[in-house]
C-alpha cells in the first residue's frame, strides 16, 4: 500500500529517484532520497509554520537574495542520499569534502568486483605545459594503443592476485591491497543542500579533473530537478559568476563611468598589462582576471533519461565482477 506524504516532494526529482545514472565506464549516481525542496529553503528563512503556499516568483526572489547575500543555513535544511561508484582515485578527491556522511562498501567485508576504469582516448592526453594540475592536447594514437596494453596487462595481474588469495582464503582485507586506484568502490553519501552546491562550486568548474566532473556534473542534473530555484541561484552567483579583487574591481571602474541609474564604457581607457601590473596584479592575476571577463560556456545540466538503469541490474552487473562468481 502507498501512502500519501505530507512531505514537499516535487515531480521531476520523483521521476528520477531510485534510477541510476552511467558515469564513465563502470560507475554510476543514483539519487536515493531526498528531504525538502526550494519551499522548504524559504520556510526555514522565514521560521515559517508551513501554513499555506507563496507565488514561485516571491520565493525565486527570497532564494536568490539568501544567495547573493551567503545566508546559507536555509540552505542546509534540504538534504540529498546519493548512492554513487567512482574510481578510487575521484573517491579520494570526493572524500576531501568534509560536511557529508559518508558510507564507503567495505573491502574487508566483501569482495572487491573487479572493475577498472579505463580513460577514452578522447580525454587521454598530454600533460598541461600551463597548469600543472591538469592536462592539454591528446596524445597521439600509438601512445594510448601501448597505455591501453599496460593497462590492461596491469589490471589483469592485479586482479589475478586478488582472486588467487581470496581462493586460498585470504583475509579480503590483506588480499585487496595491490588493487590499483583505477578499481570502482562505492559509496552512499548524503550531503545538505548547502555543502552540496558548495562542492559542484569546485567539482562542476572547469579546473576539477574532468573524471570527477562527469559525477558532479549528473548530480548537479539532479539538484536542478529537486531544488531548480536554488540551482539557478547557484548558477548565476557561483559557477557562472565571478568575485573580484580590489586591484580587478579598481580596474572596471576605471574603464567604466557608473552613476545610481546607468554604465557606460570610458572612451579611449585602456590597461596594458604593465599598468595592470603597475595596480598590483601578477602575471597570472592578469591572465585570471581577463579569463574572468570571458563569457562562461554554459551546461545545460539536464539528465539524459534514456541512460537511467535499474538497481537490480546494476547490481547485478557488480556482483558478476567480484572473483568466483558463476552464472
Ligand atoms: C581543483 C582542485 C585542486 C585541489 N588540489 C588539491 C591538492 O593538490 N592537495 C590537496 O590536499 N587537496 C587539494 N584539493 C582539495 C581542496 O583543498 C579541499 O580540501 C576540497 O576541495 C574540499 O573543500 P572544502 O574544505 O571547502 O570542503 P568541505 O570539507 O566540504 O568543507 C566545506 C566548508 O566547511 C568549512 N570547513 C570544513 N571543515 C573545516 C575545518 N576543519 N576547519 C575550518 N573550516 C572547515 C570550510 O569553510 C569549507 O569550505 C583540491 C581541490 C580542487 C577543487
Amino acid at each position: 500500500m502507498s501512502l500519501e506524504t505530507k512531505r514537499p516532494t516535487v515531480e521531476a526529482a520523483e521521476e528520477i529517484l531510485g534510477g541510476y545514472f552511467p558515469a564513465l565506464d563502470h560507475g554510476f549516481v543514483a539519487l536515493v532520497d531526498y528531504m525538502g525542496t526550494d519551499e522548504d529553503v524559504e520556510r526555514a528563512a522565514r521560521v515559517s509554520y508551513g501554513a499555506g503556499t507563496r507565488k514561485v516568483s516571491l520565493t525565486r526572489g527570497l532564494i536568490r537574495y539568501l544567495r547573493r547575500h551567503r545566508h546559507t543555513t536555509p540552505s542546509e535544511m534540504v538534504e540529498f542520499k546519493f548512492h554513487c561508484a567512482m574510481p578510487m582515485f575521484i573517491a579520494r578527491q570526493w572524500v576531501r569534502h568534509r560536511s557529508a556522511s559518508i558510507n564507503e562498501y567495505s573491502g574487508r567485508y566483501s569482495l572487491m568486483p573487479l572493475l577498472f576504469y579505463m580513460p577514452d582516448e578522447e580525454h587521454f592526453a598530454l600533460q598541461s605545459q600551463s597548469n600543472k594540475q591538469g592536462r592539454e592536447q591528446l596524445a597521439s594514437a600509438e601512445i594510448y594503443k601501448s597505455a591501453v596494453e599496460r593497462w590492461e596487462r596491469i589490471r589483469a595481474d592485479a586482479g589475478e592476485g586478488y582472486s588467487w588469495m581470496i581462493g586460498e582464503d585470504i583475509a579480503r582485507e590483506i588480499a585487496r591491497i595491490d588493487l590499483p586506484l583505477s578499481t570502482y568502490t562505492q559509496w552512499y553519501w548524503k550531503i545538505d543542500l548547502h555543502n552540496l552546491l558548495h562542492f559542484l562550486s569546485l567539482r562542476a568548474d572547469p579546473h576539477a579533473q574532468w573524471e570527477i566532473r562527469v559525477f558532479a556534473n549528473i548530480i548537479a542534473g539532479m539538484v536542478k530537478r529537486v531544488a531548480p530555484l536554488s540551482f539557478e541561484a547557484w548558477l548565476d552567483y557561483d559557477l557562472l559568476g565571478q568575485s573580484m579583487s580590489r586591484a580587478e574591481l579598481s580596474v572596471l571602474t576605471e574603464l567604466l563611468d557608473a552613476d545610481e541609474s546607468s554604465i557606460s564604457a570610458r572612451p579611449s581607457t585602456s590597461f596594458s598589462s604593465d599598468k595592470l601590473k603597475e595596480i598590483g596584479l601578477s602575471g597570472r592575476e592578469i591572465e585570471e582576471f581577463l579569463g574572468k571577463l570571458r563569457r562562461p560556456s554554459v551546461e545545460d545540466f539536464e539528465l539524459d533519461l534514456s541512460t537511467m538503469r535499474k538497481a537490480e541490474d546494476v547490481q547485478s552487473e557488480m556482483h558478476k565482477a567480484v572473483p568466483g562468481h558463476f552464472e
